[in-house]
């Protein structure tokens, strides 16, 4: 049997950190079965669903690395569901309902304060073709109800073992609205049927609807697929996500300067008997990866570990890696080996970058306001700076020239000095900025300090 598993967002809104996490937990498994992963694209409302959202799926999938080796849209499939929903009408399994969302909701109200479970009725159920006539002569039209066994649904679930649902305390769920279109509860179990989807890999808030599914897989005549149902992610402070990332999409945490393996790393590893580590490939995240390693409590996103990764593994980039992204910084296409190692320290994120790129090869900087005392220091520093160029030792040699003639030592000698070569209080080791600066760039700074 080969794997294949499918991912499978709405375009109603962008990527976000759970689907990503939903989406890298099928591409991993599939990976590291030699099975495939295919792309859904659940655009079956027509109109929350928009172009702009899939083209920004499929483009975020991309730059993460999740390729997909099958894809399909369900606005592709409806003659397909139709013939389904005609299949399962045949069977009985079917049923028009004409409650209004009013009724439906009167209903629930009494049910709740009788203390009975709200539980839909299935009043619909019972009505005879007469009575359905009637009620279509006066205007209603009738959404469809998929009637669930009553019995239990069961499956061993991947993450959350051993799994029962009693359909008889849920409603019988709405396959087909009022004007024609389908929720996806059915498009989802066809689509898993013709793509001989073979496991269902989701957040635990598909359960009840696991149950349902299950029953319309053997109703449409098929073995419904294995499952896997994850916790859902929360925040650092172990409440649920905060707004901001609920929300975070790909787009932002690339424009955030997020690399893709940090974000990939984290969402791998969370929720996991693994610890949290930089992880260079997802190759290397599949090898390691195992449903049995996965817990029941709730996966926590902790953005500070997400920026910890990526200063790890932006520090670890090579030179040739990170050269193309450099080249669309600002004075980016002058950047040399040594320029990067010297600064990648000092980088979160390679964006960062263009801060030390306009330091190194940009022309003059605003110059840091100094005091009187600092300002005769620097004219001093500038006095002893040695002619011609700079060398790998020129840093040491005129800081140790510079203490000697003026008795300044530690911060007092160094931090003058730096903030008037770079504009900054902190960054990479002065020797090496110093020797990408330059003497006649380095030089012209000490004279616009202490003129
Ligand atoms: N479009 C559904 C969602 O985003 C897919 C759920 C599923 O994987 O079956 O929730």
């Amino acid at each position: 049997m080969t794997v294949k598993v499918r991912f499978a967002p709405s375009p109603t809104g962008k990527l976000h950190v759970g689907n990503i996490r939903t989406a890298l937990v099928n591409w991993l498994f599939a990976k590291s079965q030699g099975g495939i992963f295919v792309l859904r694209i659940d655009d079956t409302d027509l109109e929350r669903s928009t172009k702009e959202n899939e083209d920004a799926i499929r483009a975020d999938l991309t730059w993460l690395g999740m390729v997909w080796e099958e894809t399909f849209k369900q606005s592709e499939k409806f003659a397909r569901y139709s013939a389904a929903a005609e299949e399962l009408k045949a069977k009985g399994l079917l049923y028009p309902c004409y409650e209004t969302a009013e009724e439906l909701e009167r209903r629930k109200k009494i049910a709740l304060s009788r203390g009975k479970p709200p539980v839909y009725d299935r009043a619909s159920l019972s009505l005879t073709e007469d009575e359905r006539n009637k009620l279509e002569a006066e205007g209603r039209k009738p959404h469809w109800r998929f009637k669930l066994s009553g019995g239990r649904a069961e499956w061993n679930d991947l993450v959350r073992g051993q799994q029962s649902i009693d359909t008889a305390s849920v409603s019988d769920p709405v396959l087909i609205r009022e004007d024609g279109s389908f929720l996806y509860t059915m498009p989802s179990v066809v689509d898993d049927i013709d793509a001989k989807i073979t496991h269902v890999i989701r957040g635990e808030d598909h359960v009840t609807n696991s149950g349902a599914q299950i029953e319309i897989f053997l109703a449409l005549g098929a073995q419904p697929p294995e499952m896997a149902h994850m916790p859902l992610l929360i925040g650092a402070d172990g409440q649920g996500l905060s707004k901001r990332l609920g929300s975070l999409s790909a787009e932002q945490l690339r424009g955030e300067g997020y690399e893709p393996m940090s974000i990939l790393s984290l969402l791998a590893k969370i929720g996991t008997s693994d610890p949290v580590e930089a992880r260079e490939s997802l190759q290397q995240l599949a090898l390691e990866f195992s449903f049995s390693k996965m817990g029941r409590a709730p996966a926590r996103f902790d953005e500070n570990e997400l920026s910890a990764l990526n200063a790890q593994i932006v520090h670890g980039m090579s030179f040739d890696a990170v050269k193309p992204r450099l080249a669309k910084l600002a004075y980016g296409d002058k950047a040399t080996p040594e320029f990067w190692d010297a600064v990648k320290g000092n980088l979160k994120g390679v964006p960062d970058a263009a801060l030390w790129l306009a330091v190194v090869y940009g022309g003059g900087l605003t110059g840091p306001e100094l005091d009187a005392d600092d300002q005769a220091f620097i004219g001093e520093a500038a006095k002893l700076f040695p002619e011609g160029d700079v060398t790998a030792t020129t840093w040491k040699e005129w800081v140790d020239a510079v203490k000697a003639k003026t008795g300044r030592k530690g911060k007092g000698l160094f931090m003058p000095l730096r903030r008037v070569l770079t504009d900054q209080e902190h960054g990479p080791e002065m020797d090496k900025m110093l020797l990408l600066i330059g003497g006649e760039k380095a030089r012209a700074r000490l004279v616009q300090a202490a003129p």
